[in-house]
């Protein structure tokens, strides 16, 4: 961090990683060879690589690089990441273990096409190289780092993640306790250990709208500098409750990501959706969603407490053409809804089809 001149080019690497380079998961490495990069808005979603480590490694690189620059774009590609395509590397059952975590799975295509067989439908339960089941074990308990961050003279911290924890620093001691499933309100309580003036920053994340925001019981305006609510804390302690919404999100991709153009991919809350065949009908690339998208509570008996996303599609109806090719004629499609479920938890269930980037019907 003091040698500015490769600070600078470690900025830029970071930029044209997470501008044209990332897959929506916060997965990296488009292709199998090498295990590489590739080329700008190059992302194909079922040739990848997408290495379980790879999304650590940039989960480290964005950690360090947020210690110079103090804008919330960095917490929001670590929890990308984390929520996403690194904890998907590994089984609910924590046994199972992914080094390649696609956006799409045909497990036909995995068994018999080659240059996808990198691309397993299943976690296997260990690898002759084991680089990412280990990396996985120490990075989760050292989950701290990437919670909070506090500024060297100790006068500053940072709320990075929204993670139910307590964090002790030298002038405070600040706990965090959430409520996304049923209040949808959380509690920041921040105590000052030694009566110094300190800092206090609190990033709100993207992905909550109608957010209110009361300081000791007083409903303040939420300003947001960065990405970061600022409390100035003196003496005692703070209580900053809020409350908001978390609604779907519907993504698309820049045009120039050809896999993804016509499609789009669904959010809530840090947790990027998909499509399984455990809860669709098969041949996942014949819908098309369509309309509005409802999140529903569940629990899932090997899922556990999820929200789902229901979305209502077209699917297209098969006639079956007796030839590969033949004229064109008029689709039709059969009313359905396509269920979404979180990806970190896709492949826990049977073995079937995944995606993420669905066909876009329109409104
Ligand atoms: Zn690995």
């Amino acid at each position: 961090l003091n040698d500015s001149a490769l600070l600078n080019a470690a900025k830029k690497i970071w930029e044209s990683i997470v501008s044209k380079r990332m897959y929506i998961t916060g997965g990296i490495g488009s292709t199998v060879r090498g295990e590489a990069f590739t080329y700008d808005y190059d992302l194909p979603t079922d040739t990848m690589y997408c290495e379980t480590c790879a999304a650590i490694g940039l989960l480290y690189f964005t950690s360090v690089l947020q210690k110079s620059d103090k804008n919330s774009a960095y917490a929001d590609i670590m929890e990308r990441v984390l929520y996403n395509s690194m904890i998907s590397g590994m089984s609910l059952d924590g046994e199972h273990f992914f080094y390649v975590n696609p956006l799409e799975v045909d497990p036909e295509a995995s068994l018999k096409n080659p240059d996808k067989s990198h691309v397993k439908a299943t976690r296997p339960s260990w690898f002759g190289c084991a680089c990412c089941p280990p990396n996985l074990a120490r990075t989760i308990p050292a989950i701290q780092r990437y919670i909070y961050d506090e500024s060297e003279d100790t006068k500053r911290i940072w709320i990075n993640q929204w993670i139910d924890s307590t964090g002790a620093f030298e002038n405070a001691t600040l706990q965090q306790q959430h409520d996304f499933r049923n209040k949808k309100e959380s509690t920041f309580t921040i105590t000052n250990t030694n009566d110094l003036e300190t800092e206090i920053f609190i990033r709100i994340p993207y992905w909550l709208d109608n957010v209110s925001v009361w300081v000791n019981g007083e409903e303040k305006v939420l300003e947001i500098t960065d990405g970061y609510f600022k409390l100035i804390l003196f003496s005692n302690s703070i209580e900053v409750r809020l409350t908001y919404n978390m609604p779907v999100l519907k993504w698309q991709a820049n045009p120039n990501v050809k896999s993804a153009y016509g499609k789009v991919a669904f959010q809530k809350g840090p947790f990027i959706y998909a499509a399984e065949e455990s809860d669709n009908e098969s041949a996942l690339h014949l819908y098309h969603v369509k309309g509005e998208p409802v999140a529903i509570d569940i629990e899932d008996a090997v899922l556990g407490p999820i929200s789902v996303i229901d979305v209502p599609a077209q699917k297209l109806e098969q006639t079956e053409p007796s030839s590969l090719y033949y004229l064109y004629q008029k689709p039709g499609y059969l009313e359905k809804n396509l269920r979404l479920i979180p990806y970190y938890c896709w492949a826990n269930r049977d073995t079937g089809e995944m995606r993420v980037w669905l066909n876009d019907g329109g409104e």
